[in-house]
């Protein structure tokens, strides 16, 4: 088995959050890079990898992934942008009336 990069996180909470989140889903995972050791002695990373054990998982986990990193921002953001119903200009949530055309935003 070969091990991939599946996810570059900003911080070891993030990257250990993701591992978790694939291994509740059956990928094997771990986390690398939290510390670079160097001729200096150990210098803690802001980033570090998460890697997935076998990359056969890639896709899947992949898919996983960002189903699971987007799902609540995808969500708020289907639940208050609207399309305008005479236009059909994409509108943000803020709106009340369409800025293209300036139709009311339907109930
Ligand atoms: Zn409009």
């Amino acid at each position: 088995m070969r091990m991939k990069q599946i996810h570059v996180a900003k911080h070891a909470p993030e990257a250990h959050l993701v591992k978790g989140f694939l291994e509740s889903n059956g990928i094997a995972a771990v986390v690398r890079g939290e510390f670079l050791t160097s001729g200096w002695g150990e210098l803690p990373l802001d980033v570090c990898g998460v890697w997935i054990e076998d990359e056969r998982q890639y896709d899947r986990a992949q898919a996983l992934l960002v189903a699971f990193l987007n799902g609540d921002i995808a969500r708020e953001m289907r639940s208050r942008n609207w399309r305008c119903p005479q236009c059909g200009e994409q509108q943000e949530g803020q709106f009340t009336a369409c800025w293209k055309c300036g139709a009311p935003r339907p109930a």
